[in-house]
C-alpha cells in the first residue's frame, strides 16, 4: 500500500522579480515498509522535497499525501534525522530521547523504558547520562536515530544522515542500521532517505529515485528497482 505519494509536485522559490524553479514536476510514491532513497547532485531539490513532506514549505502546485490524506490535515507521524544531529545540548542522552516520546506516552516509567530500548538498539547504551558535547559525531547521530525511531513514526525521513561523519563511523552505523531494519524488535518502518552518495543508496535501499538536473532546471524522477541483498 502506498504510504507517501507526491503527484506532479512543483516548487518555485520567489526570488523577488523572478522565480527559481527548484522542482519542476515530481511524481513518486513510497510504499509501507519500503526503504527508498532519493539521490541527485547538490541543488537538484532533495532538501526541498523533504521540507515539503514535513510541511515546512508548501508546493507551488501538485499534491503530497501521507496515508491518503493531504499533509496539511495529516495526523500521521513523521520523524526526521538531519545531517547535523539536532540534539538538545542541555539534556543528556536519555532525556533527549525521552523528550520526543512525551507527546505520545503519558507514563513517565514507560517513556523511560521505551527510550532505553531504542538507546540500546542503536548501540549507545552506557551513555544515557552523557551530554551531547561529550559525544562524537557518530554517537550523536545514533542518538538522533534513536530519537527518530522512538516515536514509532509512520515514516522516517533521513536527510544526508551520514555526511558529517568520518567514513568508518558512517560505515559502522549504516551496517548496524541494516541489521536493525531486519530485527523483529523494530516495528514496521518506512524510510525515505535523501543522499548524494550513490553507494550508500545502493547499500541501504529497496528502491532508488534519481533526481537529475538539466540546464532548464527540469527535474526528472526515474525509478530503479534493486534486488534485495
Ligand atoms: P539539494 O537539497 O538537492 O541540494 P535544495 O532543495 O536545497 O537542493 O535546493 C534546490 C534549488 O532550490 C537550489 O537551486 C537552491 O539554491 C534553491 N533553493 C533552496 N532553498 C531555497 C530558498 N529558501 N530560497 C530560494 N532558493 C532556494
Ligand atoms: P543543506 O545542503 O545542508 O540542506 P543548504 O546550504 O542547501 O543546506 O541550505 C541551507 C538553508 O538555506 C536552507 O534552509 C535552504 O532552504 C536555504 N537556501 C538554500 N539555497 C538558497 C538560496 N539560493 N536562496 C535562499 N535560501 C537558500
Amino acid at each position: 500500500a502506498e504510504l507517501l505519494t507526491l503527484k506532479n509536485v512543483r516548487m518555485e522559490y520567489n526570488m523577488g522579480k523572478t522565480n527559481l524553479v527548484a522542482i519542476d514536476d515530481v511524481t513518486f510514491s513510497v510504499e509501507r515498509d519500503e526503504f527508498v532513497s532519493i539521490i541527485g547532485p547538490s541543488g537538484c531539490g532533495k532538501s526541498t522535497i523533504l521540507k515539503m513532506i514535513l510541511g515546512l514549505i508548501e508546493p507551488s502546485s501538485g499534491s503530497i499525501m501521507v496515508n491518503g490524506e493531504p499533509i496539511s490535515s495529516n495526523r500521521s507521524r513523521l520523524s526526521v534525522v538531519f545531517q547535523n544531529p539536532a540534539l538538545f545540548p542541555w539534556l543528556d542522552v536519555l532525556q533527549n530521547v525521552e523528550t520526543v516520546i512525551e507527546p505520545i506516552e503519558r507514563d513517565k516509567k514507560v517513556r523511560k523504558e521505551i527510550a532505553l530500548k531504542f538507546i540500546k538498539m542503536v548501540g549507545i547504551d552506557g551513555f544515557e547520562k552523557a551530554y551531547p558535547r561529550e559525544l562524537s559525531g557518530g554517537m550523536k547521530q545514533r542518538v538522533s536515530i534513536a530519537r527518530a525511531l522512538a516515536t514509532s513514526p509512520d515514516i522516517m525521513l533521513l536527510d544526508e544522515p551520514f555526511v558529517g561523519l568520518d567514513v568508518f563511523a558512517a560505515q559502522a552505523i549504516r551496517e548496524e542500521l541494516l541489521d536493525l531494519w531486519e530485527s523483529p524488535d523494530l516495528p514496521p518502518h518506512t524510510v525515505l532517505m535523501v543522499t548524494h552518495n550513490v553507494d550508500e543508496a545502493v547499500q541501504m535501499s529497496d528502491r532508488i529515485i534519481v533526481l537529475s538536473r538539466r540546464p532548464s532546471k527540469v527535474i526528472e524522477a526515474k525509478r530503479i528497482d534493486l534486488p534485495r541483498p
